[in-house]
């Protein structure tokens, strides 16, 4: 089975073959396949789209452990612990502490909140969950080669990056250099020496996170936000690792000026020979925004679905397509997951963890740069082979929902709870009432098939419809 992954830069994708399989020199228990992910900026509750990157390399993470070993699969994702946002969530929220001490009560329970919820996703934790502020030193030893190279010079306390000074700036993004000058001109300021140049650290105001700064700057300061990442993944990766993965968002500026702090401090000419991106995430055809009202936290979901539920309806699209989060999504997906319990019930499995090895044909369809829609059919398939009676098809569909976190050990009794609360949950109600009045539309005008249709769509959800003069009610059937 071949592994093929679609890499961002070189916009194709292309056989993966790690690189310390490809140096004699290492010893073969000491190979490892190296994986660095953006973690989180821990200030608030994550929201579904922050859920996607964790999901889909959880998906990806749990492939290389099976294909490499687990031992030989290191997989970093930082937390983003030093940031203004964190800083001004800080002073909002604790206004009588020293900032100092508000911070770390910000960043410790928002960590501690985003470990849970991610957990409740089935998302299996990193190897190492390096954080930035631990990272002080690794960041200014990388500052001070920019520096010294030409790479990055100082201007009123800041250090700058000069993106000038590498060629290849602007690849990943695949942006021309007029499209990303006007986008920087919007905070231009006038200690740059270009338009694109990008802060690697900058000084601290009073009361602010500090350090003492690096290339001969006086002002305690702290580092941008690029740099974190160049630093973390050097120190637990090296200077040129496998895949950089995170949300499309991240490639311009995040990802492109990481390439150019790691690429001229190591003088390399890759930081990562696979970058991976996931697709955006909207909400019921909108783009997610707190002032669309639309804004949706893990914790929320995570009120109403049962983590398998969220899970699967974030994998049955293709990692690298845009998703359209919606709670019709999240109704299949429970009902795709009540499907499979009842496939393998008839013959008393359960899909325990290890129990069954997971299939040829999920594995190849992950192996196909993580076809997850390929794999969720193949398993509706073997779920309809042992209704009818296969035994095979039932230890394959229990192993491959084991191997993709969708296991029914987990969520079986959440599951019972969750079917009566549906009926009286607001969006499931404003789902179903939707159905029926379109199924009365249909019998207004004499389409009996739809009506029957919609009629059975709910049976499905076990919602349960009674005509009677006054109109139709409905009830969900225990
Ligand atoms: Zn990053």
């Amino acid at each position: 089975m071949e592994l093929k992954l679609y890499d961002t830069l070189a916009r194709e994708k292309r056989p993966f073959a790690p690189l310390d399989w490809q140096d004699p020199s290492i010893p073969p228990e000491k190979k490892r396949v190296r994986m660095y992910v953006c973690g989180p900026t821990v200030y608030d509750f994550a929201h579904i789209g922050n859920a996607r990157p964790v999901i889909v390399f959880d998906a990806l993470v749990r492939l290389l452990r099976h294909l490499y070993g687990p031992e030989h699969v290191a997989y970093v994702r930082n937390i983003t612990d030093v940031d203004d946002k964190i800083n001004a969530r800080a002073a909002e929220e604790y206004p009588d502490l020293p900032l100092n001490e508000a911070i770390r009560k910000v960043t410790e329970q928002t960590e501690k909140q985003f470990h849970e919820d991610v957990a409740a996703l089935g998302c299996l934790p990193p190897t190492v969950e390096p954080r930035a502020t631990e990272h002080i030193a690794e960041m200014k030893a990388l500052i001070e080669r920019l520096v010294a190279s030409g790479h990055a010079y100082v201007a009123d306390d800041h250090v700058l990056f000069h993106v000038p000074s590498m060629p290849d700036y602007g690849k990943l993004a695949k942006r021309s250099l007029d499209e990303m000058v006007a986008g920087a001109r919007v905070e231009v300021a006038p200690y740059k020496r270009d338009p694109q140049d990008f802060v690697l650290w900058k000084p601290s105001k009073p009361g602010e996170p500090a350090w003492p700064s690096p290339a001969g700057i006086k002002t305690p300061g702290r580092p941008g936000w690029h740099i974190e990442c160049s630093a973390m993944s050097w120190k637990h990766l090296g200077e040129t690792f496998d895949i950089h993965g995170g949300g499309i968002d991240l490639v311009f500026p995040h990802h492109e000026n990481e390439i150019a702090q790691s690429r001229s401090a190591f003088r390399t000419p890759a930081m990562a020979q696979f970058w991976m991106h996931n697709g955006f995430l909207q909400v019921e055809g909108e783009k997610m925004a707190k002032s669309l009202g639309n804004f949706v936290t893990i914790r929320e979901l995570l009120r109403n679905w049962p983590g398998e539920v969220i899970r699967l309806n974030m994998l049955k699209t293709h990692y690298r397509q845009p998703i359209d989060w919606t709670t019709r999504g999240l109704v299949e997906c429970r009902h795709a997951i009540n499907g499979w319990a009842n496939a393998l019930e008839p013959h008393g499995l359960t899909s325990e963890e290890g129990a069954y090895a997971p299939p040829i044909e999920v594995m190849e369809a992950l192996s196909d740069d993580i076809n997850t829609a390929k794999a969720l059919a193949a398993m509706h398939g073997m779920a309809r082979a042992s209704k009818a009676g296969d035994v095979k098809a039932a230890q394959h569909l229990a192993g491959a929902a084991d191997f993709l976190g969708l296991q029914r050990s987990k969520w079986d009794a959440k599951l019972e709870a969750m079917i009566y609360k549906m009926g009286v949950d607001r969006e499931f109600d404003a789902w179903v009432d939707g159905l029926i009045s379109a199924r009365n539309g249909a019998r207004k005008a004499k389409d009996y098939a739809e009506a029957d249709r919609i009629r059975d769509e709910l049976a499905a959800m076990g919602v349960v419809l009674k005509d009677t003069k006054d109109g139709t009610t409905w009830e969900v059937a225990r």
